[in-house]
């Protein structure tokens, strides 16, 4: 009997980009190793010529003006239309999974889009207001090219977060912000989750039910993920994806007296105005004054910026504190894992967020380290020394 094959295309609104890929699913199975995507397709909003179009390994640049969500359907188009089409027609997709970042206390599980979950998202969107808008736009795209043959389901980046415990959720503020829904929700879970799922995978022989698993999502945003067990303890991110860890161009956390400061001194900046600081103008960016791509921030190091080379030990210290942070609200560790553009790609990071770790048990096979980089993106890979009690992992 013929196996049946469906297509499913997932659509990932990040701050930055919006990705694509379509998998074939073979049978009702999803488990197991991950298949390869059957096609990728990405634009990167704010490439140095402008918004840059990639499907496959054919790129363009986007003409300038041209509504974010006319972007996606022309990327969605490529599916079926053009050289690299791998399907006859929108008909083929039997299913879409949007990535929406801030599902707030409504939406824990995986949910059927329709128009008050699209309304709901939009509420939560002043919480999340680099992401929620984007997944929005990305929803609509598909839903006008795709929604009479395939229906679309919202996977929320907050609901790996369900199971923190309130001492980790709640801010210490008046009791009555609980009744507000201020408190930490957490971000980036759909990957924290993936990471888990494929850290007890990749370690057969350790017990899974009792598993201490940091989980270092280092993107353009980043955040740590504390895990024991499987159930998510607590996490670096907050209300907002603004909180915890330095990023690309958000702050991460920061004294809030430094906010009240701010906000009243005579010339300061507005809340508004503050706003656009803290997620566009800080963190790797605003620090080095050279860019948000780690990249480029590192290659401004070596060629002696001062500036760059504070950036890049702000970045290294508030990661390595927050690792001891996690490690202790798990009471130890036995699994820390580098995932994400900056934790897949830089073996500098690792190596150098690694180096105080050997307390914990921690060791670097540095040759290991380095290959991964070398080795190109997609491979999981252990890259502890056979000797070093905590585990160190590269899942894409
Ligand atoms: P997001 O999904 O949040 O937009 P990604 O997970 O794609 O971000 O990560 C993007 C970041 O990864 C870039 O800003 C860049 O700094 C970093 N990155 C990608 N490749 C490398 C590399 N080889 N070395 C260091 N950083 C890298």
């Amino acid at each position: 009997m013929a196996v049946r094959e469906r297509n499913i295309l997932v659509m990932n609104a990040g701050s930055s980009s919006q990705k694509c890929c379509l998998y074939r699913i073979e049978g009702d199975a999803l488990l197991g190793d991950p298949p390869a995507p059957l096609w990728k397709g990405k634009i990167e909003w704010s490439a140095p010529d402008g918004a840059r179009l990639t499907v496959l390994d054919r790129q363009e640049t986007l003409p300038g003006g041209e509504p974010r969500g006319s972007g996606v359907s022309r990327l969605l188009e490529t599916l079926w239309h053009g050289k690299a089409a791998v399907i006859g027609g929108p008909g083929e997709i039997a299913g879409v999974g949007h990535r929406v970042v801030h599902g707030g206390s409504e939406f824990q599980e995986p949910t059927r889009i329709t128009p008050a979950v699209k309304e709901a998202i939009a509420r939560l969107s002043p919480l999340a207001p680099a992401h929620n808008p984007a997944a929005l736009e990305g929803i609509e795209a598909a839903e006008q090219l795709l929604g009479r043959y395939s229906p679309q389901v919202a996977v929320f980046d907050t609901a790996f977060h369900r199971t923190l415990p309130d001492a980790a959720a709640v801010y210490p503020g008046p009791h009555s912000w609980l009744k507000q829904g201020i408190r930490r929700y957490g971000f980036h879970g759909i990957n924290h989750a993936w990471c888990t799922e494929r850290a007890v995978t990749m370690l057969p022989d350790r017990d899974p039910s009792d598993l201490r698993l940091i989980c270092c999502h280092l993107g353009n945003g980043c955040s740590l993920a504390a895990v024991r067990g499987g159930r998510c303890m607590d996490t670096t991110m907050g209300f907002t994806p603004l909180e915890g860890l330095m990023m690309g161009s958000r702050s991460g956390s920061i004294d809030p007296g430094v906010l009240l400061y701010l906000l009243e001194a005579p010339d300061g900046p507005t809340a508004a105005e503050l706003g656009h600081i803290l997620n566009t103008e800080s963190g790797l960016k605003g620090l080095s004054g050279v860019s948000e791509d780690l990249r480029a921030v590192v290659a401004a190091r070596d060629a002696g910026d001062a500036r760059a080379r504070l950036a890049w030990e702000v970045y290294i210290h508030r990661l390595r504190a927050q690792i001891g942070a996690m490690a202790a609200s798990l009471g130890g560790l036995d699994v820390l894992v580098f995932t994400a553009g900056v934790g897949e790609n830089s073996a500098a990071v690792r190596s150098e967020t690694c180096a105080p770790l050997g307390f914990l048990g921690l060791f670097l096979n540095e040759q290991k380290n380095h290959a991964v980089s070398q080795s190109g993106p997609g491979k999981e890979r252990d890259i502890s020394r056979a000797n070093s009690r905590v585990r160190v992992l590269v899942i894409p």
